[in-house]
């Protein structure tokens, strides 16, 4: 698809979506920026700002009032459970929790499970996941557990240096009968790969390890958080069992991070967070403790109300820009969100945010000296693209580009494990990443500058 390019409505509806439209709903745009940052976070459409105003308007607590401004907030609240829900395709607002970002959602798992672990039990994670998804791991396996007796072991899958594609079999290799827990990056945000997350659920499965529910097999948690912004996710298709994402990377205000766990899970589990609100009514003594109904049990403490809010309808605006829908708006509406609108959007933006990643990937094999990271050209790989150019001192190289108006970024993109497994030292590079909002002449003027800016450091 090309920017600007006016709806194109096949018999099957639309295969494309224009982008300066999309792009008029933000302010970014008008200030020359090209924002090629967005992995770390994507920028906010000015909807939601006014939406954050208006808001503010009916302020009230939710689950803690009877006033009208409380009841509506409370119901605000609570719908925005569900939106996330039909984003994902969950059964239901009981399979989602809310905490601050991902990185605390996978904390939470890692707390709930704590006390589940037992002696000889391992975690498999991978060399390419964000430190999110492996120091919490690590430190369970390594600085908890341990006081308390516990050994429990933290498997590490590789991946080829040459493609960035994760070792299927290594990992497979690591699975056994004492595996709670398989832990893998639905992408990675520095090689842009996507792990294949049906044949980790089958390894992952077949583990034979005797869950405490009588069944058989590991569980497994996906860290979604590069997954979600550029593909449409199915929680149910995929038959993850946790699965987290962070809202300021899908165009929502910084705040609030969302866990999916299936509800079993859920029911069964210690909360993370205790504390009011997430206790059944009336139902604390000094000898007994009733937990809250799901979701509300791992809603400890009065939650990130107006972000919550902000963030749902984030994804109910996303789909009226990209716009598969003309007959109605969502954004503001309570209307559920069908399954195939979602999929339809996501697979609009991810189509779009790749032809993105190629064009970079292809303007960046001219660059001269210039080595990138994932896979090659015409192979899948999520929006982004990561590289060093030889004698370039990554820091210098995106500091360059920033006073070009390039928003790049450099550093190990908390990456660690795979910038060092491929040893870069320092382990840094420059990147990349691309959001449903970008242009190819974005693509063009960043990689521009990143040739112009290379040669400049390099003399
Ligand atoms: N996992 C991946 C793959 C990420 O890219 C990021 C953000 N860079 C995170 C986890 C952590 O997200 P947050 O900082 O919102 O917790």
């Amino acid at each position: 698809m090309r920017p600007g390019l006016r709806d194109e409505r096949t018999p099957h509806g639309i295969h494309s979506f224009d982008v300066d439209r999309l792009r008029s709903h933000f302010d970014f745009p008008a200030r020359g920026r090209i924002v090629t940052n967005n992995a770390a976070s994507t920028q906010p459409p000015r909807e939601l700002a006014a939406l954050l105003t208006r808001l503010t308007e009916g302020y009230e607590n939710v689950h803690r009032g009877q006033s009208v401004a409380s009841q509506r907030m409370t119901a605000l609240f609570e719908e925005s459970y569900d939106i996330f829900a039909q984003w994902l395709n969950a059964p239901s607002r009981r399979t989602i929790a809310t905490y601050r970002n991902t990185t605390e959602a996978v904390n939470a798992v890692m707390y709930s499970l704590l006390t589940d672990f037992r002696d000889g039990d391992n975690v498999v994670t991978t060399l390419v996941e964000h430190n999110s998804n492996f120091v919490p791991w690590w430190a369970m396996c390594r600085e908890i557990l341990p006081r308390f007796g516990r050994r429990v072991e933290c498997r590490v899958a590789r991946f080829d240096h040459r493609s960035g594609e994760l070792d299927v079999d290594h990992l497979a290799s690591l699975v056994d009968h004492r595996t709670k827990l398989v832990c893998v990056t639905g992408a990675s945000n520095f090689l842009g790969t996507k792990p294949p997350l049906e044949t980790i659920r089958s390894i992952a499965s077949g583990s034979g390890y005797v869950r405490d529910d009588g069944g058989s097999g590991s569980l497994l948690l996906v860290d979604a958080a590069q997954l979600v912004p550029s593909s449409h996710v199915d929680v149910q298709r995929l038959d993850v069992d946790y699965l987290a994402f962070s809202c300021h990377k899908v165009l929502a205000p910084f705040g609030v991070g969302v866990l999916y766990a299936k509800e079993a899970l859920l029911a069964r589990s210690r909360p993370f967070l205790y504390g009011g609100d997430m206790i059944a009514t009336g139902r604390v003594s000094p000898d007994r403790v009733e937990y809250n109904d799901l979701p509300w049990k791992y809603a400890a403490g009065t939650p990130n109300i107006l972000g919550v809010i902000v963030s749902a309808h984030a994804l109910r605006l996303l789909v009226d820009m990209v716009g598969v829908d003309r007959s109605r708006c969502w954004f503001g509406s309570s209307a559920p969100l069908p399954p195939s609108i979602v999929a339809r959007t996501m697979e609009l933006v991810r189509q779009h945010t790749a032809e993105l990643a190629e064009l970079a990937l292809c303007e960046a094999m001219a660059v001269d000296g210039l080595t990138w990271y994932g896979p090659g050209p015409g192979l899948p790989r999520s929006p982004l693209l990561a590289f060093n150019v030889a004698g370039v001192d990554p820091f210098a190289l995106a500091g360059a580009l920033g006073r070009e108006g390039v928003e790049a970024r450099a550093g190990c993109h908390c990456a660690t494990l795979a910038h060092r497994d491929l040893g870069l030292d320092p382990p840094a590079s420059c990147r990349v990443s691309f959001a449903a909002y970008n242009t190819r002449d974005d693509v063009t003027r960043a990689m521009d500058a990143v040739r112009r800016m290379s040669d400049r450091l390099r003399r």
